[in-house]
């Protein structure tokens, strides 16, 4: 599927909002570099099944959030919580919230000296002890998910951009994660692997997956998100429906933000 004409131009009204319950929580949070009040007192709750878009200027903070969520970076006050359970300082818990929680780059990180398949292998089995021809069966059933399945013997570098995004993707599925982040997963492609890419976070989003994605690809969050959440500064400024949003945005920031990308 991802390989086929894409249909992400077609005019397709955004799913209602899933009524889950909280998964990802946010509450009070603050993340400051040096003298950078990079976080400013952040309250966001992700539910269960919802789709969120995390748009802003560069430097607004969208990748410490994204971070912090994943506890690749420590908070320094507030409270973050998944599935209720309040963020683990370090060891085995930590891993599994790891594992729970999903996250793709811009850059798509892959093990350059591992093949496509490896790369989908490796933490099953590494990190919850799958059976190794278990965790194969699951990587090659996720690359062909993807679309990639072709691919599963060569190194990422064979690979074009938009394919590696795909590999990264089911990488992070092979996890079995209960959400998924994406940080800004479609910038470092060239323009014709962006739909690739964006083809499978939808089929994602409308199998019911929690996606907290930051992107600029208003056609994505119009398709695919329940809710956009405009940062500016370190702050959440607004959070409405994308329809809502792109047409008639309440703040000064943000439509003077959205006047530069639209
Ligand atoms: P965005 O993803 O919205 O572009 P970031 O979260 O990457 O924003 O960055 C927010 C601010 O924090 C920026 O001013 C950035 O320079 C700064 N920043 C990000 N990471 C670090 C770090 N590890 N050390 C110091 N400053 C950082
Ligand atoms: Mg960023």
């Amino acid at each position: 599927m991802p390989d086929s004409t894409s249909d992400l131009t077609t005019a397709v009204a955004a799913p209602a909002r899933p009524t889950g319950d909280p998964l990802i929580v946010l509450s009070g949070v603050n993340k400051h570099f040096g003298p950078l009040h990079v976080l400013q007192d952040i309250d966001l709750t992700i539910h269960r099944g919802e789709v969120v878009v995390v748009i802003g200027p560069s430097g607004s903070g969208k990748s410490t959030l994204c971070r912090t969520i994943n506890r690749l970076e420590t908070i320094d006050s507030g409270t973050i919580t998944i599935d209720g359970q309040p963020l683990p300082e370090e060891g085995r818990a930590l891993a599994r919230l790891r594992a729970d929680v999903g996250m793709v780059f811009q850059s798509f990180n892959l093990f350059a000296h591992k093949t496509v398949l490896e790369n989908v292998t490796l933490g099953q089995v590494k990190a919850k002890g799958v059976r190794p021809a278990q965790a194969k069966a699951t990587a090659m059933e996720l690359l062909e998910r993807v679309g990639v399945a072709n691919q599963a013997d060569k190194r990422p570098a064979q690979l074009s951009g938009g394919q590696q995004q795909r590999v990264a993707i089911a990488r992070a599925l092979a996890m079995k994660p209960k959400a998924m982040l994406f940080d800004e997963p479609t910038s470092a492609l060239d323009p014709e692997m962006i739909n690739e890419v964006l083809d499978v976070m939808v089929s994602l989003a409308r199998e019911g997956m929690t996606m907290v994605v930051v992107t600029h690809e208003m056609g994505f969050a119009r398709r695919a998100a329940h809710r956009v959440v405009f940062m500016d500064a370190g702050q959440v400024v607004e959070q409405a429906e994308p329809e809502e949003f792109f047409t008639a945005a309440r703040s000064e920031r943000a439509r003077d933000f959205l006047s530069k990308i639209l």
